[in-house]
C-alpha cells in the first residue's frame, strides 16, 4: 500500500511543477525572505504591514516572464509600459496609511493589483481606478482568483477620485501626478492619509493628512513612478 502511495504522488507533485514555475512553497520562502531583508530589515515595523506583505502572493499578480523575480528588491515590468513598485516601496507607502482594519481606502493606479491586495488584506473596502482597461480588467480576475472580495476596481482616470465612495480614510497615489490633484484632497475624510509621488522626473513621496484645522502635508523620501497620465498631464 505505501508503495502505491508514493507512485501516485510523484507524478502529481511533477505535475504541479510544471504548471507553476514558482510552486506556493518556495514563493512563501522568497515572500519570508523578502519581508525579512528587504522590508522589516529596512525599518517597516507595523506588524500588521508586515504580516500583510507576508500573505500576499505577489508572484500570482505579475505577469509569467517575471514571475521567478516576483520577490526580488526591484519594480518589475506587468506591460502597457507600466510597472509594479519594489516591495520596499509599497510597505514604505502602505505603512504610512496607518491602517487598522475598518477603514474605505482609494488606490489610483491599480497596475497588477498588487497593492490592492495588500491594502484589501488590512482595510475593509478598497476602490481602486486604473486608467489602462486591460490592465484593470487582469488585476480584477486576478484578485477574485486569489479570493479578494472586499476590493472594487473601476477603469478610468483616477484624477478626480471615486466621489460616489468618498470620503476615503485613506487614499494612496501609485502614479506621479506635477501636483495634488484637489479632488483628491476634496475626498479625504477627517482624519484621513493621503500619500503620493508628486513631481517630474525627480518625484517626492507626499503624506497629507486631514485633521480638525485643515491639511498638513508632510515630505517622505525621493521616488520614481511612471507619470500620472489623462487630467493630471494635461493639467501642467
Ligand atoms: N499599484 C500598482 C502599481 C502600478 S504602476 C501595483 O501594485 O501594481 C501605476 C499604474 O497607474 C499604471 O498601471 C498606470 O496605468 C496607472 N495610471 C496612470 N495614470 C492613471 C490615472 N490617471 N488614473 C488611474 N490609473 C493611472
Amino acid at each position: 500500500m505505501r508503495t502505491s502511495w508514493r507512485l501516485l504522488l510523484v507524478p502529481v507533485a511533477l505535475g504541479c511543477k510544471m504548471q507553476n514555475p514558482i510552486t506556493s512553497d518556495a514563493a512563501a520562502v522568497d515572500r519570508e525572505r523578502m519581508v525579512r531583508e528587504q522590508i522589516a530589515g529596512r525599518g517597516v515595523r507595523d506588524p500588521r504591514v508586515l504580516a500583510a506583505l507576508s500573505r500576499v502572493p505577489r508572484h500570482e499578480l505579475v505577469p509569467e516572464d517575471v514571475r521567478a523575480q516576483a520577490y526580488e528588491d526591484r519594480p518589475l515590468p506587468i506591460g502597457h509600459g507600466q510597472t509594479i513598485s519594489q516591495p520596499y516601496v509599497v510597505a514604505y507607502m502602505t505603512e504610512q496609511l496607518r491602517l487598522s482594519g475598518d477603514e474605505r481606502v482609494l488606490e489610483v493606479g491599480t497596475g497588477s493589483g498588487y497593492q490592492a491586495a495588500v491594502l484589501a488584506e488590512l482595510a475593509r473596502e478598497v476602490f481602486s481606478i486604473e486608467i489602462v482597461e486591460p490592465l484593470g480588467e487582469r488585476a480584477r480576475a486576478d484578485l477574485a482568483r486569489l479570493g479578494y472580495r472586499n476590493v472594487k476596481i473601476k477603469i478610468g482616470d483616477g484624477y478626480r477620485g471615486w466621489p460616489e465612495h468618498s470620503p476615503f480614510d485613506a487614499i494612496i497615489v501609485t502614479a506621479a501626478p506635477g501636483h495634488v490633484p484637489q479632488p483628491l484632497i476634496d475626498q479625504l475624510a477627517l482624519g484621513g492619509r493621503l500619500v503620493l509621488p508628486v513631481g517630474g522626473l525627480d518625484q517626492e513621496l507626499l503624506l497629507l493628512s486631514r485633521d480638525a484645522n485643515g491639511i498638513h502635508e508632510e515630505r517622505l523620501i525621493d521616488v520614481r513612478f511612471v507619470p500620472m497620465r489623462g487630467e493630471a498631464e494635461r493639467g501642467e
